[in-house]
């Protein structure tokens, strides 16, 4: 299987059906128009010295050219790399590096990162660039020219099943993003796990305004192919416009996180918005908080909560709206072919309704870390991926998240599971936002603290969140502490990032 190749088998049982539709520029294509523009850019491609095995940087908003570049590097049995436009130069340089790439397909936004990276001699191999529009770099290739010179002939299909498809690094939220090794084989059996489970097919409409350059959206986007359906791409996340969209092009489903739902709800208006089409809207990357998934039920949505990873090539567990309200909280089974077991420090595996790491066995699991042999090597034991999370299954099998492993405190030899804390918190009218992390404590090794955001015109104390989590909380789960602070640093996904606090107040003791 190459998974670049599916372009072009789907194009040609299907090629006058529509594909994608791009909703900023109004730009419809068939199969047979992507594979067209996929197959120029392939040949440019390869005519520039672009071969199989090379490291193939990608860094756009979402736009076909997003997919045609991913399946024209697919073709040509090369690597992607899809960097996360939100990161700094530095960020980009280290993924850059660490990957190898020797090629960089880059949007007229981020010329000036580009050009910065460049002119400051990055050390590797590097010499390839690629810019779609803008006013073109000096040193780069101009994407449109490139593929307009270049014939739609399909290019000789090199690579697949076990060769590398991309490297897709981690979010970065508890150390240094990993480059996590997907293949072929992984990304169609992510594939077909999906399908299997959420028995989606040929008449469904994806609307994606994640980032391609998230698992949580590239996979989806090459089920859709996959499965002839048609994908509906937005540049970046709008809440009102997703709405719109929504109904214009009569979506069935969608991909989020917490916070867009959190945002679509707030501009949500009856008398002008119907969602009707909309089967399934399904977030991940972050709890669901159960409130949420209520709001939604009001409006007639069914929120599918998804648990998953960068390693997971996407599925891990799937809860479907009408299972949420029965179970709140929990991220559902695990998908078709994924097999989950929560186990203890030892390995051994825990009975129901007790916690501890989760594990998963499926054939979309990552081949491995990229250049990190030890890390893939505590990841990957025996085929089963060692999430790093804390879960706890119920006697039927679904999973609820708890915490990170990372994140988890050690109080007087007890389990402190901050998120615990932070829903208590969470209660008080005067706390806004709140994190729980860590501090040494002399007596109990460590304690909790809460870092906490105050809403307009709280004159919540110390004191006072101290005795709330002494009223609700056994006591070694009691914060100690509490920090008060303007915002609580998260990355795009919602994710709160708890090394940046734990770095903020290292000099805070219990
Ligand atoms: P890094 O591995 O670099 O620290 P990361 O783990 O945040 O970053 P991703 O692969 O993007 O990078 O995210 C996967 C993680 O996201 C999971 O391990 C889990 O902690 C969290 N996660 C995903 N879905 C959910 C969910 N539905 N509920 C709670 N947590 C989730
Ligand atoms: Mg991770």
């Amino acid at each position: 299987i190459n998974i670049g190749e599916t372009l072009t088998r789907r194009t040609r049982r299907m090629p006058n059906r529509e594909a994608l539709v791009e909703t900023d520029s109004g730009r419809r294509f068939t199969y047979s128009d992507i594979n067209a523009r996929t197959n120029r850019l392939a040949n440019g491609l390869r005519d520039m010295g672009v071969i199989a095995g090379d490291r193939v940087g990608i860094l756009l908003m979402n736009c076909s050219e997003f997919v045609e570049t991913f399946f024209a590097v697919a073709k040509l049995g090369a690597t992607l790399v899809p960097l996360n436009w939100r990161l700094t130069s530095d960020e980009l340089e280290f993924i850059l590096k660490d990957s190898g790439s020797t090629t960089l397909v880059f949007g007229p936004e981020f010329s000036d990162q580009v050009a910065e990276i460049k002119s400051r001699g990055y050390k590797t191999d590097l010499t390839r660039y690629v810019q779609l529009g803008g006013v073109q770099l000096d040193f780069s290739t101009d994407f449109t020219a490139l593929t307009a010179n270049n014939p739609e002939t399909e290019p000789e299909i090199k690579g697949g099943n076990d060769d590398l498809l991309f490297i897709m690094y981690t979010s970065g939220t508890t150390g240094l993003p990993k480059g996590v090794m997907h293949s072929h084989n992984t990304v169609f059996a992510a594939i077909t796990n999906m399908m299997a489970t959420n028995e989606t097919g040929i008449d469904e409409t994806t609307l994606l305004s994640l980032p391609l350059f998230h698992v949580g959206a590239l996979t989806p986007a090459f089920q859709s192919i996959y499965s002839a359906a048609r994908l509906v791409i937005t540049r970046s996340f709008d809440p009102l416009k997703s709405w719109e969209i929504i109904q214009q092009e009569k979506a069935t489903n969608t991909l989020l996180v917490p916070a867009m739902l959190q945002a679509m709800k707030a501009v949500f208006d009856p008398a002008k918005h119907d969602p009707s089409s909309m089967r399934s809207m399904v977030s991940g990357a972050a709890p669901v908080p159960v409130s949420m998934i209520e709001d939604f039920a009001k409006m007639g949505i069914s929120i599918n909560q998804v648990y998953g990873m960068t390693e997971t090539c996407g599925p891990g567990c799937l809860i479907l709206g009408e299972d949420a309200a029965a179970r709140p909280g929990s991220t559902g089974k695990g998908y078709f072919y994924t097999d989950i077991r929560i186990t203890d420090p030892e390995g051994n595996e825990c009975p129901p309704g007790v916690s501890g790491e989760v594990c998963m066995r499926a054939p979309n699991n990552m081949v491995g870390y990229w250049n990190r042999p030890e890390a893939t090597a505590e990841t990957l034991i025996d085929g089963w991926l060692h999430s790093g999370d804390v879960g706890v299954a119920d006697a039927d099998g679904f999973v609820t998240i708890v915490e990170r492993l990372k994140d988890m405190l050690i109080s007087g030899g007890e389990n402190v599971y901050p998120a615990e804390i932070e829903n208590v918190l969470h209660t008080h009218a005067g706390v806004a936002d709140v994190a729980v992390i860590g501090i040494p404590s002399a007596k109990w090794g460590e304690s909790a603290m809460a870092v906490v955001v105050k809403t307009p015109g709280s004159d919540v104390t110390e004191d006072e969140l101290i005795a709330l989590t002494k009223a609700k909380l056994a006591g070694f789960k009691c914060i100690r502490a509490v920090r008060f602070t303007d915002i609580i640093p998260r990355n795009a996904s919602g994710k709160i990032l708890k090394r940046a606090l734990r770095e903020r107040y290292a000099d805070v003791h219990a």
